[in-house]
């Protein structure tokens, strides 16, 4: 059983769209680890059990969602194991020998830690090496392991060559293998499905590789008809108009990375008959390319052809951003963790990315990682806001988020689910941190 606490005197960051901060709130947390009263200081009697956490001059803001990640490496560029057939053969092969996955899930479950530790109390990820993050939330649903809720998604759905694959992809060249596959990845736990919808930058081939279709439109729509009769969002990889269009057609409810948008596209993401909850929202994923594109490749010895391709997939990131933003289109927040750059302690670097370069106002980008993304999700209900009856997941720091995401860099204290941890243990990887700090 969790232990009853109230923090007093704190000031709480809502996540919503406004920014409103409320200043000398109470929050009470139950022992059944759900929010009990979240207002104005003196409109709770405190019970004479809970413990008494002195909020004075913190904030408090809704524990932090991670709608695109994934768990199987820590952002050490991944180099040539993604370029080079033979190097990928082995990596693949390793992964899948008893010591591999072993080894494998001891490292998942440290980079969810990270993640949890940071701030991040809900992440969904978007490509497994296999079910090993379904295990992991089992392991922390049991109460085993403290951890962030997981969505896990287990393998992704590619076609033979596509994006992903072997390593991370089930791969389904025509509409039946596809829909057995998703039904696989259900079966096996999974509560997020993901699609390569277009080839991507990481083991891109030749320039302009990254965003070209690769599963095509029908076997898409198999994988969401599966996915949705199990009430599963279906995540597609996306890094062209090409791509976005047919798996917006198909019926995905969340696109990754993004494009440049048509009328059509932005109208489907409006309004998406083919979707489980009759929209799509955008995820960006800035810190994906921004590294590969901005550090100095004499510095970071970035293969020239996924610097180049990182480049294109950048310029159509932020055309898509944009074009949300300018047409009402929900758009969350993840941070594509494992990949090149991005660790599994920056989360706040993603909001910073997203202010500094997407142009967005610093609340709405707060709004996004938390409520919005919590929407995304269909976890509304659950997460995303400090109110009573919501879960208790929380973020405690020293100062504004809303006045520098870095703020977010070390919390204070995370709340997931009721649970404390009091003080959150970050492994950072210093010398990307330095890298990335030039940015
Ligand atoms: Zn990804």
């Amino acid at each position: 059983m969790r232990t009853p606490f109230a923090l007093t005197g704190i000031s709480v960051v809502t996540g919503d769209a406004l920014g409103t901060i409320h200043q000398d709130w109470t929050i009470t947390v139950e022992d059944t680890g759900t929010i009990g009263y979240a207002g104005p200081a003196g409109g709770a009697d405190l019970p004479t059990t809970a413990l008494r956490i002195d909020g004075r001059g913190l904030f408090a803001l809704p524990g932090l969602i991670n709608a695109h990640a994934h768990l199987f490496a820590d952002g050490t560029p991944l180099g040539s194991a993604a370029t080079n057939p033979r190097l990928a053969k082995y990596a693949t092969w390793l992964m899948r020998t008893p010591l591999g996955r072993r080894i494998l899930f001891r490292r998942t479950r440290d980079h969810a830690a990270i993640q949890l530790h940071s701030g991040v109390t809900t992440l969904r990820t978007v490509g497994d090496v296999a079910y090993e993050v379904v295990a992991i939330r089992e392991e922390i649903e049991r109460g085993e392991t403290v951890g962030p809720r997981i969505l896990p998604s287990g393998p992704l759905m590619a076609i033979t060559g596509g994006h992903g694959a072997p390593q991370i992809a089930l791969i389904g060249d025509d509409p039946l293998t596809a829909r057995a596959n998703a039904r696989q990845n259900i079966r096996r736990g999974a509560k997020a499905i993901k699609i390569s919808a277009t080839g991507g930058v990481s083991d891109a081939i030749e320039i302009g590789y990254a965003g070209r279709p690769e599963m095509p439109e029908d076997s898409m729509r198999a994988v969401c008809e599966e996915a949705h009769e199990a009430g599963v969002l279906v995540a597609a990889h996306a890094q062209s108009s090409e791509g976005t269009i047919a798996a917006l057609r198909a019926g995905v409810d969340t696109i990754e990375h993004g494009s440049s948008m048509s009328a059509e596209i932005i109208e489907l993401f409006l309004d998406n008959p083919a979707s489980l909850r009759g929209f799509s929202a955008l995820i960006p994923t800035l810190q994906a390319c921004l590294p590969l594109v901005s550090l100095d490749p004499s510095v970071t010895g970035v293969d020239p052809v996924v610097r180049a391709n990182a480049e294109l997939v950048l310029e159509e990131m932020l055309a898509g951003v944009r074009a949300a933003l300018e047409n009402g289109i929900t758009l969350g927040v993840g941070t594509d963790s494992s990949v090149s750059y991005v660790t599994h302690s920056n989360y706040w670097r993603e909001l910073d990315l997203l202010q500094h370069v997407g142009g967005m106002e610093p609340a709405a980008v707060l709004h996004a990682a938390t409520q919005g993304n919590a929407k995304i999700l269909g976890l509304d209900t659950v997460t995303g806001s400090i109110a009573a009856g919501k879960v208790a997941d929380l973020v405690v720091v020293d100062a504004d988020p809303l006045e520098s995401f870095r703020n977010l860099a070390a919390p204070r204290m995370v709340v997931a689910r009721g649970e404390r941890i009091v003080r959150p243990q970050i492994t950072r990887i210093d010398e990307i941190d330095r890298l990335l700090d030039t940015l």
